[in-house]
């Protein structure tokens, strides 16, 4: 009980949570943590981003949620300084952290894991595409390059010196960490926590352990640690102090206990997927991420590795009837009156409209997506093509 009036003394002093949803703000907002250093956080509990400003160059750390969120992110950094941005850090391999480094880079460097310059080095034609055409200014500059091109990648460690400051990136080693990175101020004592930071949302971790696994979080949440940071950013949600870390220790201890339990009573997968509930954080949004973390833990405590996902393509004609969180996800009425839900990604190809915040009920499209065997899509399905034609 102490702690966590402790806890919320803290949130309610340096601003961050303060609403009766636990959740941030409904517009980004651009907040400077230190001297030359902000933080860009997400509308929504949508993906945060941070900024280091050296007379070097500006760092960025993450790109924001959506191409609106990075057009609006450089506002920012505009508004602050007049320093081209040298560094983009990735710290993780997913498009609403790394979907607007197209933006800046080149002439940028892109700073990722080893792991995600492997990911990325076999990127599909699709989600090529879908980098080349995301900022319509920079298709002619990306035409000939792939986003490979455009990395610098790193094993354990890089700390990159920059007109006067010192900006270190930290992975820490583990067969399912799938390439996220730390960046730690040492001088600020202000910490990117990466896919281990979250805050007020229940954490997108998945059976194929895409975002990494519960037992590799731990890790790298108790690493972090050992650095005492007084100010944490999360990969979503407010931003904290050192006890963000914490708390997340916390969720994920309980997240595998409760999991654990329910193995004990030999409930199958599916009805530990149905009952897996998290309580105990229940003003956390995303609970839609809660069928797939029990899923994740289940198959960590089995010692069954990655779910390995076989996906067959499908193709949709119909009409909008429902669009949320900026066009992300869809519910699409087709021809034949039944209704399909679609995850539009940052690796969707657009005709017809130029991003996913533009997609609107009532809009007539087609689509080519995904459909993965032996799991229910809880997200709905991921979007390869989706054109709008009315
Ligand atoms: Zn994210």
């Amino acid at each position: 009980m102490r702690r966590t009036v402790a806890i919320l003394a803290l949130a309610a002093a340096i601003g961050a949570g303060g609403s009766a949803h636990a959740i941030t703000g409904d517009r980004p907002e651009f907040r400077k943590l230190a001297e030359d250093v902000y933080a860009y956080i997400g509308k929504l509990n949508d993906a945060n981003a941070m900024v280091v400003v050296t007379t070097e160059g500006v760092v960025l750390v993450d790109t924001g949620n959506n191409v609106t969120d990075t057009r609006d992110l450089l506002a920012h950094v505009r508004s602050v300084t007049s320093v081209p941005v040298r560094y983009v850090v990735i710290t993780q391999n997913h498009n609403d952290h790394s979907g607007g480094a197209a933006l800046v880079s080149p002439p940028a460097t892109t700073i990722v894991h080893e792991r995600v310059a492997t990911q990325w080095a076999s990127l599909r034609p699709h989600q090529i595409t879908a980098w080349r055409r995301r900022f319509p200014e920079r298709t002619a500059a990306l035409e000939r390059l792939n986003p490979t091109d455009t990395v610098q990648s790193f094993s354990d460690r890089l700390t990159l010196h920059l007109g006067g400051k010192d900006i270190q990136l930290i992975h820490v080693d583990d067969p399912d960490n799938p390439g996220d990175i730390a960046v730690w101020l040492p001088k600020e004592r202000i910490l990117h926590a990466s896919m281990a930071g979250y805050k007020d949302r229940h954490p997108d971790i998945r059976p194929d352990y895409s975002h990494g696994t519960t037992g590799e979080l731990l890790k790298q949440l108790k690493a972090y640690l050992t650095l005492r940071p007084a100010m944490v950013v999360p990969a979503h949600g407010p931003v904290g102090g050192g006890w963000l870390l914490e708390t997340m220790i916390e969720y994920l201890l309980l997240a595998r206990d409760s999991v654990q339990e329910m193995m004990a009573k030999d409930l199958s997968p599916p009805a530990i997927e149905a009952q897996f509930q998290m309580k105990q954080f229940g003003d956390w949004d995303r609970t839609e991420h809660l069928p797939w973390i029990a899923a994740t833990i289940h198959r960590e405590l089995r010692g069954l590795g990655p779910q390995v996902i076989t996906v067959t393509e499908r193709r949709l004609s119909g009409v909008v009837s429902s669009a949320v969180q900026d066009g992300r996800f869809l519910t699409v009425a087709g021809s034949d009156g039944a209704a399909v839900r679609l995850r539009v990604t940052g690796d969707t190809v657009f005709q017809g409209i130029a991003d996913r915040t533009a997609v609107r009920p009532g809009m007539t499209v087609s689509a080519v997506y995904e459909v993965p065997e032996g799991i229910v899509p809880a997200l709905g399905y991921d979007t390869l093509e989706l054109t709008v034609t009315r």
